[in-house]
């Protein structure tokens, strides 16, 4: 428990005390008396029992010889009675030698009034209480309760991470060091008018390193970084969530340069739906929209980059990746096999190790990111010490591996030797017939490193210049290049698997728009089908609008399927041409996993 936190108890503690205390004093100065009726008063007066009366403006209070039989009380109350004249009473009194006394109350109201305020207090402190320990920490101001929860990692904390400690993921520690130069000395970018990124939003697929890299870029820049989760954002109370975004935004004013780091960004960014129906997105809406106004709000200049993870950007609201907000993306992808074995590097440092080889460690662990490599590490470890052995060995990391891998072929993740053939002629298909044909963009990266979402390897092609014509050409030939890895696998394996379905979907979707919209087949310059959507339903859904006849619509469907098999024609035409460099390019795939640009077009000329 932190100092503050201890302090709260304490108080709690006294608070609880001294209404105890106020209460039970009330109980107990009932019990020392009885109200009785007025004319028991009189009675008892009669008696003889009263030595001693007390007139208050109310009420008569009697004070006992003796006290009573049973419940033990020391005086007797009775209210007086309106508009009656006591004289007879008193003079009663004055004969039996009463002493009688009068006085005016008023400071009997203290303890009513302490007694029904201190509950109150009580309830004060136990809300500070409670805001403290959710909070972990900061509870100075009184009902702080919206206040943000960010913790403030400073450059003073024990353990500040750098780069050194994100391996692996070299591109993206790249495009971070402009936002590091920037924080280390933002007078310097001040000074010539430059703009740099108010946002920068790192996505990629868990366990990949985004949080590490954020605090790295902390780290490294020695500013303070202020961090919240997305999730944390939405919870409890409606409105709570906005007022935290807007104290977040006024702390790191105060302590600029700094970096405001939203973990998960999805939980808040999510694409506002049309109507709320529950209250949860009503909060969310809420977040998000503070969110939006807070980044609009500062001028870049004032040394705030606000940082984001998220391995859901297809999910975020588009409002959230306009200019001014998150404009820079950063790309952390799963690490290839050099990038796993600097990863494992950066984690087995604090072992002991003999005889350890890890670059075959990495080349047993494709598809695991970061967190999965810290995890074999660590599992190597354990298996160590379950074997009680001095230093880590490689039987060792074969088991972790072992452990591990059976938990992510579940998830799909990782795949068998088999698997990972197939997919390295697929792709290298794709890249060769990129390669080969004339009108088809360069190709940028081949990976046959599973991705997040389903697809299980990925050619990329870069257009060279932005494009805002295609020619019929141009598009044939990227109909080619769609067919060419379902195309090489037929070669091959001589059969074709299911990884080619995301093919055949674009494929056949680009081949129904050149016969419908551009008029680029047989059945002439003429479109057919008018899109169409619903305004209602925000254009989630839209549908065609079907202008033309039965007979058409096969014409239509027998000209997509030329389309498509001209193309498949072609791919194997080209790939049975050149099957020695398919093989060179999907062998070198086995090994590499990533093939860049250069590399690639060395090993076709090589070969
Ligand atoms: P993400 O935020 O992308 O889901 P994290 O940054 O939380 O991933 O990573 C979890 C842990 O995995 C880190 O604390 C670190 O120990 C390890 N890790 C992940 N990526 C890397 C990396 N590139 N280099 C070194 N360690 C990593
Ligand atoms: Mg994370
Ligand atoms: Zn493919």
């Amino acid at each position: 428990m932190t100092r503050a936190a201890w302090i709260r108890l304490v108080l709690f503690l006294v608070a609880l005390g001294v209404t105890g205390f106020l209460w039970s004093r009330a109980l107990k100065s009932k019990t020392e008396s009885k109200t009785v009726s007025y004319s028991e008063l009189l009675i008892a007066i009669d008696k003889d029992t009263v030595s001693e009366v007390l007139v208050e403006s109310e009420r008569l209070v009697a004070k006992l010889k003796a006290p009573t039989a049973e419940g033990n009380a020391q005086s007797l109350v009775a209210s007086r009675l309106p508009n009656v004249d006591e004289r007879e009473l008193v003079t009663r009194l004055l004969a039996k030698g009463i002493s009688l006394s009068g006085h005016i109350e008023q400071n009997s109201l203290w303890p009513a009034v302490l007694s029904s305020i201190f509950p109150l207090v009580m309830l004060f402190f136990l809300f500070r209480a409670m805001g403290g320990m959710m909070g972990g920490g900061q509870g100075a101001r009184p009902m702080s309760f919206g206040k943000s929860q960010a913790k403030i990692f400073d450059r003073s904390a024990d353990n500040p991470t750098t780069f050194e400690d994100v391996a692996g993921v070299e591109e993206s520690k790249n495009e971070l060091i402009e936002v590091v130069n920037y924080l280390k000395d933002p007078e310097k970018y001040r000074a010539v008018g430059a703009r740099v990124p108010k946002g920068v939003l790192l996505v990629g697929p868990p366990g990949t390193g985004k949080t590490l890299l954020a605090r790295a870029v902390a780290g490294e820049s020695k500013v303070p970084f202020f961090s919240m989760s997305g999730s944390e954002f939405v919870e409890m109370f409606v409105g709570v969530g906005a007022s935290r975004v807007r104290d977040l935004f006024t702390q790191a004013k105060e302590r600029a340069p700094c970096i405001v780091f939203i973990d998960e960004l999805d939980a808040v960014g999510k694409t506002r739906a049309g109507g709320g129906v529950f209250a949860a997105n009503e909060e969310r809406e809420q977040t998000l929209n503070q969110l939006l106004v807070e980044m609009d709000g500062f001028d870049a200049s004032v040394g705030i980059v606000i940082m984001a993870a998220t391995n859901r950007p297809e999910v975020l609201d588009k409002a959230l990746l306009r200019a001014g907000r998150f404009d820079r993306q950063v790309l952390v992808d799963r690490p290839d096999v050099r990038g796993r074995e600097a990863i494992l590097r950066v984690h087995a440092k604090r072992l002991t190790m003999s005889g350890v080889d890890l670059k075959q460690v990495a080349q047993r662990t494709p598809g695991m990111v970061g967190a999965d490599l810290a995890n074999v590490v660590n599992e190597a470890a354990l298996a160590c010490a379950r074997r009680d052995g001095k230093t880590v060995e490689q039987r060792d990391f074969e088991e972790a591996v072992d452990r591990i891998q059976l938990g992510l072929r579940k998830d799909g993740r990782v795949m068998n030797e088999q698997e990972r053939r197939r997919v390295a002629w697929h792709e290298s298909g794709h890249a060769l017939v990129a390669l080969s044909v004339k009108h088809a963009d360069p190709v940028h990266r081949v990976t046959i490193i599973p991705r997040s979402i389903g697809a299980l390897g990925a050619t990329l092609q870069l257009p060279t210049e932005d494009r805002y014509l295609m020619t019929e050409e141009e598009l044939k030939d990227a109909l080619v290049v769609l067919l060419g890895g379902r195309t090489a696998e037929e070669i091959v394996f001589t059969d074709v698997s299911t990884g080619a379905s995301n093919d055949l979907e674009r494929a056949s979707e680009l081949a129904r728009q050149m016969v419908c919209r551009f008029g680029m087949s047989a059945l002439g310059a003429q479109t057919f089908g008018r899109p169409g959507g619903s305004q209602y339903l925000g254009g989630a859904v839209s549908f065609e609008e079907r202008n033309f006849s039965e007979a058409t619509a096969q014409a239509i469907d027998e000209q997509v399927h030329r389309l498509i098999e001209d193309a498949h024609q072609t791919a194997k035409t080209v790939l049975n041409q050149r099957r020695a460099v398919l093989d060179v390019i999907a062998n070198a795939l086995l090994e590499k996993e990533t093939l860049e640009r250069g590399a690639l077009e060395a090993l076709v000329r090589g070969s």
